[in-house]
C-alpha cells in the first residue's frame, strides 16, 4: 500500500463525489481515507436470515426481507407527510413508510423491481410496516460483499435525507478496502501482539466492518479498543516524563520557622496518616527540581484544607509566596477565615481577594502583592487575572477544581518566570486509573481516611408525603439542641421557578416551626452578599436552628453542631452534588443524618442515585456509580483530554483494557524510551502520525 494512501481526500473515493464529501465532512467529520476506516460501526445486525412476510411477528425485531414495490402514495397527516409503499413478496403485503426524504426516494426507487429490505417492524392492525427500511436492489445484494453480521454505522437525519444510508456507507468503505486490498500497516510491536494474542492491524479493521462471526468481531474490538487507549497512555506518559525532565521547577528544600513553628503550636490536632503521607508526597515533589504538578484527591471533610496550609508555609520558609483558589466568594471568604485563624498570632501576612474586594484594598493588595510583603493570598478567579501579579509565586493551590477549566489551571503558569507548583484539590473523586488517564501529566495523592471520631452519617430516602414525619424529626433534633440544614434545588435554567419553590417552602416551614419556638436562616442566590453573611452568621454562631438554602451552601459551609440535611426534591441534584451537600453534616461528634426527599415519580436514573446515597458514604463508589450513570463526558478535564474522542474504547466500560493499555505503554517506554529500537518502529511511525494529527493534546501550555 502506498504510505499515503490513507490521507487520500475522500472525494477521490469511487461513489464519493464532492456532495456526497460535503455531507460526510459536515455530518460526520469525515476527510480522508483515514476517517472514512475509523468509522466504526455502533451495533451489528444479524443478517444471515431472511424472512417471507407470512413469516412476520410483533416482536419489532429487524428482518430482513426480499420482494418488490408494486405501489408508492403519500399521504397527509396532521403530523405532517408520509411516503408510503405498498411492498410484496409470493406469501403476502406489507408496507414502508418513510417520514423525510421523500424527494430522494421517489426519485431514485424502482417500482416492480426486486428490493432487499431491511428493518424493524411494527403491526398497525394487521399490516405489518417498515419505517426507515434500509433498501438494496436484489441485483446489487447479491455482488455486495458477503457478510454475515451487518454494521450499522452512525447516522444523522441529514444524512438520510441525502441518501447516504447506512448501505451507500458500507459501500463506501467496501470499496476502500477494495482499493488497498485490505492490507493496512501493522502498529503494535510483535511482543505485544503475541502477549496479548492480538489479531493483526489489517485483519481488526476487516473484521470491526465486515465481521464473520461474532468470535472474530469481539477480537477486532478488543484489538483496536487496546491499540487506541495503548496511544492514549503512550502520549500521556511521555508527556509526563518530558515534564519531569524539561520543565524546571523552583526548589523548596528549607523547612524553617514558619512550618516548624506551625506544626508545633498551632496544629489544633494530630494529622491522619492519609494527610502525613500526603504532606510527604507533595514535599518530595516540591523539594526535586521539577515542577510540581499534582492532584489531591480526597472525600468532603477529609481534611485537604490543613495539607494546602502547611504547603503554603513551606513555600513561605523558602522565600515563596503562595495562592489558594477557591471557585466560590463563600468559599474563599471561609478559607481565608479558616487560614487566619489557624495561624492565629504567627507572622504570616494572608489576605483576600475576590470580585467584591473594593478598590481601595485591591490597590493596596496589588502593592503588596508585587513587593512581596504578602505570603498567602487566597481568592476566586480574581487572582487569576493578569493584573494580579506576585513578586515570586511558588505554589498555587486550586481548591474544587472540578468548577475550573484547565484553561485556567495554565494561566497559572505565567505568573512566575519558572512556573509554580501547582495542587489541585478535590473533593469530586475518581477512579484511579481514569484519572491517570484522564489527568496523564499529573501526580495524584489520594486522603483515603477521614479524621478520627466521625460517625458515618445515616442517610434515608423519603417521600413528600411523609412530611410530618420529618418535621417531627426535626423538632425532636432541635430540641436535642442540633442544627438543621434544608436545601433547595438551583437550576440556572429554571431560576425563576426555583425560588419560588424555595419560597413556598420557606413559608410552609415557616408556619410548621413559629417563631415563637424556632429561629430560621435563609440563604439564596437572589440575596445582597452582606445579607448572606448576615444570615449564615447567625447560624454558624447557633442563633437559628434552621437553614433555608439553595446550593449555595454546597461547598466549603462548616457548621459543626448541624447533624441534619434535608434535601428537597432530591431527584433533581446529580450524585456528586448531593455527596458534597451530605457532607456538610457530621462534621462533630453527634450521629447526622441526610434525609433525601423526593415525590414518587421517580426516573431509574433517579432511583440508582437515591439508592447509591442511602447505600453508602464513600465518595469513590458515589463517584463511579456517578461515571456509569452520566458518562465521562461531564467529568473535570475531559474535554481537554481527548478522551472523548475516542473512537471505538470507552474509558468506563473498558476499564480493564485501559489498565492493559497503561501497563504496556509504561513498559514499552522504559524499556524505549526514545522508541529507537527496531521491534518498537511500527509503533515509532504511527505515533508520530498520530502527534502530527490531533491537536488535542496541546491542553497544557
Ligand atoms: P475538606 O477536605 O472537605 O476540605 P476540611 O479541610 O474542611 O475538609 O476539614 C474538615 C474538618 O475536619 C475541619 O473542621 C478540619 O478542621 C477537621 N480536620 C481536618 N484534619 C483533621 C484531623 N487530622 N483530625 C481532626 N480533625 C481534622
Ligand atoms: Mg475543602
Amino acid at each position: 500500500m502506498n504510505p499515503n494512501f490513507l490521507q487520500t481526500p475522500i472525494p477521490y473515493l469511487k461513489g464519493v463525489g464532492p456532495n456526497r464529501a460535503e455531507t460526510l465532512r459536515t455530518e460526520l467529520g469525515i476527510e480522508s481515507y483515514r476517517d472514512l476506516l475509523h468509522l466504526f460501526p455502533n451495533r451489528y445486525l444479524d443478517k444471515t436470515q431472511y424472512y417471507k412476510i407470512i413469516q412476520l411477528q410483533p416482536s419489532g425485531a429487524d428482518v430482513q426481507i426480499v420482494g418488490k414495490i408494486v405501489h408508492l402514495k403519500t399521504l397527509e397527516q396532521k403530523r405532517g407527510k408520509r411516503l408510503v409503499a405498498s411492498f410484496v413478496d409470493d406469501t403476502g403485503q406489507m408496507e414502508l413508510v418513510w417520514f423525510r426524504g421523500h424527494k430522494w426516494i421517489r426519485e431514485n426507487l424502482k417500482l416492480n423491481e426486486p428490493y432487499v429490505v431491511f428493518g424493524r417492524t411494527a403491526r398497525y392492525g394487521n399490516t405489518f410496516s417498515m419505517p426507515h427500511p434500509e433498501m438494496e436492489l436484489l441485483s446489487e445484494h447479491q455482488q455486495g460483499l458477503k457478510v454475515a453480521m451487518q454494521p450499522i454505522y452512525p447516522s444523522t437525519e441529514k444524512l438520510s435525507t441525502k441518501g447516504i444510508t447506512n448501505r451507500v456507507i458500507s459501500k463506501m468503505v467496501q470499496q476502500l478496502f477494495l482499493d488497498c486490498k485490505g492490507k493496512f500497516p501493522e502498529s503494535l510491536a510483535p511482543s505485544i501482539i503475541e502477549e496479548l494474542r492480538l489479531i493483526s492491524k489489517s485483519e481488526a479493521l476487516f473484521n470491526i466492518h465486515f465481521p464473520k462471526n461474532q468470535e472474530l468481531l469481539a477480537k477486532a474490538q478488543f484489538r483496536l479498543k487496546f491499540e487506541e487507549l495503548f496511544f492514549v497512555q503512550l502520549q500521556l506518559i511521555s508527556k509526563k516524563i518530558l515534564r519531569k525532565h524539561k520543565i524546571k521547577g523552583l526548589r523548596f528544600d528549607q523547612v524553617g520557622d514558619n512550618f516548624n513553628t506551625f506544626f508545633s503550636e498551632h496544629l489544633p490536632f494530630e494529622l491522619t496518616n492519609a494527610q502525613k503521607r500526603v504532606i510527604k508526597e507533595i514535599r518530595k515533589d516540591m523539594g526535586s527540581n521539577a515542577q510540581m504538578n499534582r492532584l489531591l484527591q480526597g472525600d468532603v471533610g477529609s481534611g485537604k484544607t490543613i495539607v494546602a496550609l502547611l504547603c503554603m508555609l513551606l513555600a513561605a520558609d523558602n522565600g515563596f509566596q503562595s495562592c489558594l483558589v477557591a471557585p466560590t466568594e463563600i468559599l474563599a471568604q471561609q478559607h481565608y477565615n479558616g487560614l487566619k485563624e489557624l495561624l492565629g498570632k504567627m507572622d504570616v501576612k494572608i489576605a483576600l481577594l475576590t470580585g467584591s474586594t473594593k478598590k481601595s484594598e485591591r490597590t493596596l493588595l496589588h502593592n503588596q502583592l508585587e513587593n512581596g510583603n504578602l505570603n498567602i493570598l487566597v481568592g476566586t478567579h480574581a487572582v487569576l487575572e493578569d493584573k494580579v501579579q506576585f513578586k515570586n509565586l511558588g505554589l498555587a493551590i486550586i481548591d474544587e477544581q472540578h468548577r475550573f477549566g484547565v484553561a485556567q489551571r495554565s494561566k497559572l503558569w505565567h505568573k512566575n518566570e519558572i512556573p509554580p507548583h501547582i495542587l489541585v484539590m478535590t473533593a469530586t473523586p475518581i477512579p484511579r486509573t481514569l484519572a491517570m488517564s484522564l489527568y496523564g501529566d499529573l501526580d495524584i495523592s489520594v486522603i483515603d481516611e477521614l479524621p478520627p471520631g466521625r460517625k458515618p452519617i445515616k442517610t434515608v430516602h423519603r417521600f413528600d408525603s411523609n412530611r410530618l414525619k420529618v418535621f417531627q424529626f426535626i423538632k425532636d433534633e432541635i430540641k436535642k439542641g442540633r442544627q438543621i440544614y434544608i436545601v433547595y434545588p438551583l437550576i440556572k435554567e429554571s431560576e425563576a421557578l426555583d425560588y419560588k419553590d424555595l419560597m413556598d417552602g420557606y413559608e410552609s416551614i415557616a408556619r410548621d416551626f413559629p417563631k415563637s419556638d424556632y429561629q430560621i436562616s435563609i440563604v439564596h442566590g437572589k440575596m445582597k452578599p452582606a445579607d448572606k453573611d448576615y444570615e449564615m452568621e447567625r447560624f454558624v454562631k447557633g442563633e437559628t436552628q434552621i437553614m433555608v438554602a439553595t446550593t449555595v451552601i454546597e461547598v466549603g459551609v462548616n457548621v459543626p453542631n448541624a447533624s441534619v440535611m434535608i434535601i428537597e426534591s432530591a431527584e433533581r441534584f446529580g450524585l456528586s452534588q448531593l455527596h458534597q451537600l451530605r457532607g456538610r453534616v457530621g462534621r462533630g461528634a453527634e450521629q447526622s443524618f441526610c434525609i433525601l426527599m423526593t415525590s414518587h415519580k421517580l426516573s431509574e436514573d433517579a432511583k440508582t442515585r437515591l439508592q447509591t446515597m442511602v447505600r453508602t458514604n464513600d465518595g469513590f463508589e458515589i463517584a463511579e456509580v456517578d461515571l456509569k450513570l452520566r458518562g465521562p463526558g461531564d467529568l473535570m478535564g475531559t474535554q481537554q483530554s481527548g478522551l472523548l474522542n475516542l473512537k471505538i474504547a470507552d474509558i468506563v466500560k473498558d476499564n480493564q483494557i485501559l489498565k492493559t493499555a497503561r501497563y504496556h505503554a509504561l513498559q514499552l517506554l522504559k524499556n524505549d524510551p526514545r522508541l529507537e529500537k527496531e521491534e518498537n518502529k511500527y509503533i515509532l511511525i504511527a505515533y508520530t502520525k498520530m502527534m502530527q494529527q490531533s491537536n488535542i493534546w496541546n491542553y497544557i501550555s
